[in-house]
């Protein structure tokens, strides 16, 4: 069945292996797994999460509830909504936040379902994206949160590298350490887990640059690329091939590279900026935008091109390959690339064990 993504367990189950011994090696036990580029693929979670990480994460409280009989406390990592309380509570035994009426809501929600929920406080120390502001008076949150009835304050954390760009060094999770001993300090809290980023801190394991007051990451894409996301180098003794897209050529024709006629906006409503390169061997893929986006695959023949895409059709340019309609072109993907190719139930997934 095309298009399929494979999705080789058994390198991805050796990245994730990796990732949780270098961090030990850090003095990092607090290791999440996060998963919500998957959206909600039950199988490969399940291989991976044996390799010794301490909870398991996702960004949608849908893909958490698929994930309940995976024996890992689970964490959601997306700021929940006041309204999705109760199913926080329910399904997720521990959530991100940063807002004290939501922690408030959660709260009540434990104790009318007889739980306690764990908390992690975000804050922000210079991407912008979620997080309580690190130079604001954050003490009255931080003891508000410690005192609601249900909740439990299971430390603080931080989140870099996903708006702003901010790369983690010494300084911002310096940062974040002050904040951990400021609360310790002025509110005698101890925190469990001071959770000192994603992917991209991945790149300061090994180079004695982590405060050791950090115990925790939460990381995805470094088990599923074998990267690091600060500045985007391969991990050393990791696989970045564990995903491969495979799909058809409906039509293989020479045909002109320009288009004829007055030219106006694509199916997207964009003004296409097509470049005249003469006749052209030109494939059509059965896959399309609503699938996954042109520039987040790669050939794997290296001769192959792709120079466009509709909701359903990828064009390829053939160049020498002799392809014809029927073969199968395979693609390498990358992380925005998987994350739509796993939400669309049109590719077929195949898990290779
Ligand atoms: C997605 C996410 C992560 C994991 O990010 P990667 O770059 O995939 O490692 C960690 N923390 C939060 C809050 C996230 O949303």
């Amino acid at each position: 069945m095309y298009p399929r993504l494979d999705i080789d367990l058994a390198k991805l189950e050796e990245n994730a292996k990796t990732i949780v011994d270098a961090c030990r090696a850090d003095g990092i036990d607090r290791v999440f797994l996060v998963v919500k580029v998957l959206a909600g693929d039950v199988m490969t979670v399940r291989r991976l999460a044996g390799a010794g990480f301490s909870h398991l994460a996702d960004s949608r409280i849908e893909n958490l509830i698929r994930f309940r009989d995976i024996p890992l406390p689970k964490a959601l990592m997306r700021l929940p909504m006041a309204s999705e309380a109760s199913r926080v509570v329910r399904d997720a035994d521990l959530s991100l936040n940063s807002e004290i009426d939501t922690i408030r809501a959660l709260g009540a929600a434990a104790v009318k379902q007889g739980k306690i929920h764990d908390v992690i406080l975000m804050f922000d120390v210079g991407d912008l994206r979620e997080g309580i502001w690190h130079e604001s008076a954050y003490l009255p949150v931080v003891s508000a949160t410690a005192g609601t009835a249900g909740i439990r304050l299971a430390g603080i954390g931080t989140n870099l590298t996903c708006y702003g760009g901010v790369i983690p060094d010494a300084v911002n999770l310096g940062a974040l350490v002050d904040i951990a001993k400021t609360i310790e300090r002025e509110l005698g809290l101890k925190l469990p887990i001071v959770s000192g980023g994603n992917s991209s801190s991945v790149h300061l394991l090994g180079t004695h640059t982590i405060p050791s007051d950090i115990n925790g990451l939460r990381i995805g894409e470094a088990v599923f690329f074998g990267r690091e996301t600060a500045y985007g180098n391969p991990l050393p003794a990791m696989h970045r091939d564990a995903f491969t897209l495979y799909a058809k050529l409906v039509e293989a024709a020479v045909k002109p590279s320009f288009p004829q006629g007055k030219i106006g906006m694509n199916s997207f409503g964009e003004h296409p900026d097509i470049v005249d390169r003469g006749l052209m061997h030109r494939g059509i893929l059965a896959i399309g935008r609503q699938d996954v986006e042109a520039a987040n695959l790669t050939p794997i023949d290296a001769r192959i091109r792709i120079i466009g895409a509709s909701s359903d059709h990828l064009i390829v340019d053939l160049r020498d390959t002799g392809h014809h309609v029927g073969d199968v072109l395979a693609f390498h993907v990358d992380y925005a690339g998987l994350l739509r190719l796993m939400t669309s139930r049109y590719v077929h997934k195949r898990h290779r064990h």
